[in-house]
């Protein structure tokens, strides 16, 4: 398995440079590679490159930047708008939703949210390790919580709210989304909201229902988990109106194999 790493530095070929320290630990003392070793970078804007180790000592570990193998490909513009839920619930959701090809997290405080303290630093760090091993090229953006009402207030309508609700009239997410493709918004726009282990108030789903840019769906007839319920809304809502038609690219070529 080739290591696939990503790195916040301009790429181009030819480049030399030392790995950070997160880097340089898991290629050193997790992969174990040395001098010669093929790795693969990205840096969330430039596509990903074929690369390899330049040296590997206890003091640094350098990179050499190869050709480029991918151009950079983009995630749809889908936002998960979640409430705080426990430590393993969120890093979980987080996770999931990076290989689900999320572009952002938004997260909101309603009336039921139990969790509210957020390490958002350790959600960032969970998001690119998700995306170094899902392939992805992009890094989704963890944003700070708003309030239900303070995300609503500064909400642009042209991007289009699937709410998961629980109660009160929702069409299964299937026809609901389907019935939403002729009728794409011109910025094709998307965000899914979510509510906490403790469900929304009622005058939750009520004020959300009536926005005109808002669509209820459900998600079955079974109560999900919240993490369940977003991550089941991401991957129809990928299937329907996002990427899940794409295939995965063809398998890289590691730098050792490059045409001369
Ligand atoms: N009120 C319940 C409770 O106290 O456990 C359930 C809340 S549920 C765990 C958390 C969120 O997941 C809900 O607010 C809703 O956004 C979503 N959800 C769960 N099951 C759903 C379903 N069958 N249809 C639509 N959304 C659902």
């Amino acid at each position: 398995m080739i290591p696939r790493l990503y790195v916040p530095v301009e790429l181009k070929p030819g480049l030399v440079f030392p790995a950070a320290e997160r880097a340089a630990h898991y290629l050193r003392n997790v992969m174990r590679r040395n001098v010669g070793d093929p790795i693969i970078l990205f840096n969330g804007r430039d596509g990903e490159f074929a690369a390899e180790i330049t040296e590997a000592s206890k003091r640094v570990v350098e990179m050499r930047v190869g050709p480029q193998r991918r151009a950079q490909m983009g995630v749809p513009d889908v936002w998960l708008c979640f409430a705080p839920l426990k430590k393993d619930a969120v890093d979980f959701l987080v996770e999931k939703a990076t290989e689900l090809g999320v572009a952002a997290f938004q997260p909101v405080i309603t009336q039921h949210t139990s969790a509210t303290r957020l390490n958002l630093e350790r959600l960032a760090a969970n998001a690119i390790e998700a995306a170094e091993q899902t392939e992805r090229l992009t890094l989704p953006e963890i944003r700070q919580p708003l309030s239900l009402r303070d995300m609503i207030a500064a909400w642009d309508p042209r991007r289009r709210i699937i709410l998961c609700a629980e109660a009160g009239p929702a069409a299964p997410i299937a026809t609901a989304l389907s019935e939403l493709q002729p009728s794409v918004s011109i910025s094709n726009a998307w965000a899914i909201v979510c509510g906490p282990e403790g469900g929304f108030a009622r005058s939750e789903l009520d004020l959300l229902s009536n926005l005109p840019f808002v669509t209820p769906v459900g998600l079955g007839p079974r109560i999900l988990r919240a993490d369940t319920a977003a991550l089941t809304a991401l991957a129809v809502f990928q299937s329907i109106l996002g990427d899940g038609a794409l295939r995965p690219p063809a398998p890289l070529v590691p730098i050792g194999q490059l045409p001369a």
